[in-house]
């Protein structure tokens, strides 16, 4: 997004990609909510299956339903889509792996190490966009500390799993407590017999296997009066990364370098699809303007800052506290919200849908104030 709104907004653009002919990446689920504010359309060339909302599962089994509309997308499809895009609005595309870089009169140069192109060892650019995911190795290297809490960043591990039927559920649900602590649990359908299962655990160092073999475990009890045979279910590929949910961006533009999306600690999809399209915009200015200083770059931080700071905060504070309820003050809180009808029909309803499920998710003692008020109302 950075590269399309770059070239969009004038600048000559090439985006720079070590996995070009075969990107793998993670992120395969989306909420209406969060892309329709991000000014993402989601398009049917790679939608794979629309659901009805999320439920929140408590340790115990607990639900609530919380109707939003969401998406499971065909990730390579997606990819194809907005690289065809990327073409279209007249970015080059490179497949090379960014190595170092250094500044020279004005511009930044960077080395190309793992030469994939014969042509390229380097490129001069007047501004450089490290839009590398959490490992931000460009702009480490250039000396920026881009995330504010990068021990907090939730490791993951996430499996594409098939057994008859499993896909063909409607909401996607969301475990939080003691099987994923400092974040979640997730069960994603993704149409027919296929679905994803996932744990994004915070505090716990990297490998998450042990989470993830727990939480298959108590997913297949929690099914079984459903599917037969879910004993049977297949494991089909497993990925593994970081989500930097909550470390929130520190150091993201330096003299003509510029970072986004997850390498500058603004986590998710869509969100970091509306940074990226920021952060493009406020280069092509600068290139034109002829100005690639820090100082004129910090517009893009700037304007990140008003849309998106204040939601990053909250998302923090609230995490940091559901990090610290024990099971069964998840499973009171969840219970609480059990069955109540949240919202109406409506797009104001849909919005109230949206806000009460990402409440639950990230300011779960808010929600338990409101469950509260619930039971009372
Ligand atoms: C298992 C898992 C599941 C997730 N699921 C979801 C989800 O369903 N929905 C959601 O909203 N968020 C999800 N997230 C979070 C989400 O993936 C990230 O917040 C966000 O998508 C990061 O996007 P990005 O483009 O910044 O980085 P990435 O998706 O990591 O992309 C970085 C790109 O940079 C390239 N690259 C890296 N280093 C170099 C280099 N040196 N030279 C050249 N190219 C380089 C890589 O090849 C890659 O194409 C998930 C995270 C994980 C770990």
């Amino acid at each position: 997004m950075a590269a399309i709104s770059a070239a969009k907004g004038g600048a000559e653009t090439i985006m720079v990609d070590r996995d070009l002919a075969g990107l793998d990446h993670t992120a395969n689920t989306l909420f209406e909510g969060m892309a329709s504010a991000s000014g993402v359309k989601v398009e049917d060339c790679y939608l794979k299956k629309e659901l009805d909302g999320m439920s929140i599962l408590s340790p115990s089994g607990q639900s609530a339903c919380i109707p939003a509309k969401g998406y499971f997308i065909d990730r390579k499809r997606f990819d194809e889509h907005y690289l065809s895009l990327a073409q279209s609005s007249g970015v080059a595309l490179l497949a090379a792996a960014a190595g170092k870089s250094r500044t020279e009169d004005g511009s930044r140069i960077v080395s190309l190490n793992e030469k994939m192109d014969a042509s390229a060892d380097e490129i001069e650019a007047r501004i450089v966009v490290d839009a590398s995911g959490i490992s931000s190795g460009l702009s480490r290297q250039a000396g920026l500390v881009t995330m504010r809490h990068p021990e907090d960043i939730a490791w993951a591990m996430e499996a594409d799993i098939e057994h008859p039927g499993l896909g063909e559920e409607m909401f996607f649900q969301y475990w939080i407590g003691s099987m994923a602590p400092g974040w979640k649990a997730t069960f994603s359908p993704a149409g027919g017999d296929r679905a994803t299962l996932g744990v994004f655990v915070r505090g716990h160092g990297g490998n998450v296997q042990p989470y993830f073999r727990n939480f298959l475990k108590l997913f297949k009890a929690y099914k079984a009066s459903q599917y037969r045979d879910i004993e049977k279910l297949k494991i089909l590929s497993v990925r593994r990364g970081g989500d930097p949910i909550c470390v929130l961006p520190g150091e993201i533009v330096a003299d003509s370098l510029m970072v986004t999306g997850g390498a500058a600690g603004q986590s998710g999809l869509a969100y970091g699809m509306r940074a990226g399209t920021i952060c493009g915009s406020v280069a092509a200015e600068a290139v034109l303007a002829g100005d690639v200083s820090r100082r004129a770059l910090c517009r893009y931080e700037q304007l990140w800052k008003r849309e998106f700071y204040w939601q990053y905060r909250m998302g923090r504070a609230s995490l940091q506290t559901l990090s610290k309820m024990t099971d069964s003050e998840i499973d009171r809180l969840v219970r609480g919200l059990s069955g109540k009808r949240l919202i109406s029909e409506g797009s104001f309803a849909k919005k109230a849908a949206y806000a009460a499920g990402m409440v639950l998710l990230t300011r779960p003692r808010t929600a338990l104030d409101l469950a509260v008020n619930l039971m009372r109302g």
